[in-house]
């Protein structure tokens, strides 16, 4: 199993790292030195900007998380990174909860599913 998160979408929810059962995303502060050691591709890697469209719909929200923050503290904030990719066993329970949309798994079989908000 392979397992990325797309940065630019991240908003530093936790979500993924808070369900996952296996203990495969991290969080990371966004000037961490790994904060791209995962697999992600190129583009999906944090370059210091995120997308405007996550954060127009996600900055003013007031949940408790803090979102789009440089670093990870107090449960949240920062930017998810998915160290232990190969440890996933695809429960999909990251899938849902993730605010940015921007978890991709891939099966051994390459079959690529990623994250839709519930
Ligand atoms: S699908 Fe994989 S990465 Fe996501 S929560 Fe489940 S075990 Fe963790
Ligand atoms: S659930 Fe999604 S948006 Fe939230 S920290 Fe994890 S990867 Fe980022």
């Amino acid at each position: 199993m392979q397992v990325y998160v797309e940065k630019p979408k991240c908003t530093g929810c936790s979500h993924c790292f808070d369900v996952c059962p296996v203990a495969v995303f991290q969080m990371k502060d966004r000037a961490s030195p790994d904060v791209n050691s995962d697999v992600a591709p190129p583009d999906a890697q944090w370059k210091g900007e995120h997308i405007k469209e996550v954060t127009d719909k996600w900055s003013s929200v007031q949940d408790g998380h803090h979102h789009f923050a440089e670093k990870f503290e107090g449960g949240s904030g920062g930017i998810s990174v998915a160290i232990q990719g190969p440890a996933c066993i695809l429960c999909q329970a990251c899938l849902v909860e993730c605010e940015g949309e921007c978890i991709v798994i891939t099966d051994d079989s390459n079959n690529v599913y990623k994250s839709i908000y519930k």
